[in-house]
């Protein structure tokens, strides 16, 4: 039995056309600013560490930003559920739903991590049918870091469980570097796709125990889990 933890933005589904639409919105309207999220390294990162690094980019003071924290993240849920489409299906990446299908049939625990906040990942999960998937979710919001995020999952799959999960029984499905790199410090199996905007090469120096470049063959996905 592994403990099974994929990142979701870019590893299993691609939404950036409705983060990018949010975030150019939310700017616009808080900060009166054209702002990009693909102006800052993103990935693997919270929401509010996004917020952060974007208005530091546009000269926003950090007052601005830390005062109108709540509001910001309201506003995007808001924006961001009526920008993505009820019907997000053809948003899920190649191969994501027959590995979750195959992994459903092991007594593998599947969980989620993710940057983005419970409301983001509710729209996300409705909208493409994924939610039935997961045991539970372990959110950008709740925990100050990547790997605090992993260590709430491991903890509260053990308390589910009552097994614990350590070294390569955790295994980290992810598309940042910043998910393999969380991910070594607690010796678990990691696997990176580079479906996000960091290259292969990046990924690579990061010295992942697997490396693909989408999970098309999911096959090989699912052997490498073990
Ligand atoms: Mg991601």
């Amino acid at each position: 039995m592994k403990l099974v933890i994929f990142d979701m933005d870019q590893t299993l589904v691609d939404f950036m056309p409705f983060h990018l639409q949010t975030t150019r919105q939310l700017f616009k309207k808080f900060f009166k600013v054209d702002a990009s999220l693909e102006e800052v390294d993103f990935s693997g990162r919270s929401m509010a560490e996004n917020f952060i690094a974007l208005a530091r980019l546009k000269n926003i003071p950090n007052e601005e930003v830390q005062k109108n924290a709540g509001k910001l993240l309201k506003t995007y849920e808001m924006l961001f559920g009526q920008n993505i489409p009820r019907n997000g299906a053809s948003h899920v990446l190649p191969g994501v739903k027959e590995l979750l299908e195959e992994l459903v049939r092991t007594d593998h625990i599947v969980v989620l991590y993710t940057g983005d906040s419970p409301s983001v990942v509710k729209h996300v999960l409705e909208s493409t049918g994924l939610a039935d998937y997961f045991e539970f979710c372990v959110y950008g919001t709740q925990a100050r870091t990547r790997l605090d995020m992993v260590k709430m999952a491991i903890r509260k799959a053990a308390e589910m469980n009552g097994v614990k999960f350590r070294g390569k029984d955790v295994v980290i499905i992810g598309d940042s570097v910043r998910d393999i790199d969380c991910g070594k410090e607690i010796d678990a199996l990691t696997i990176a796709v580079a479906t996000g905007p960091h290259s292969p090469q990046e990924l690579a120096e990061h010295r992942p125990d697997f490396l693909f470049q989408n999970m098309a063959d999911y096959k090989k996905v699912l052997a490498a889990i073990g």
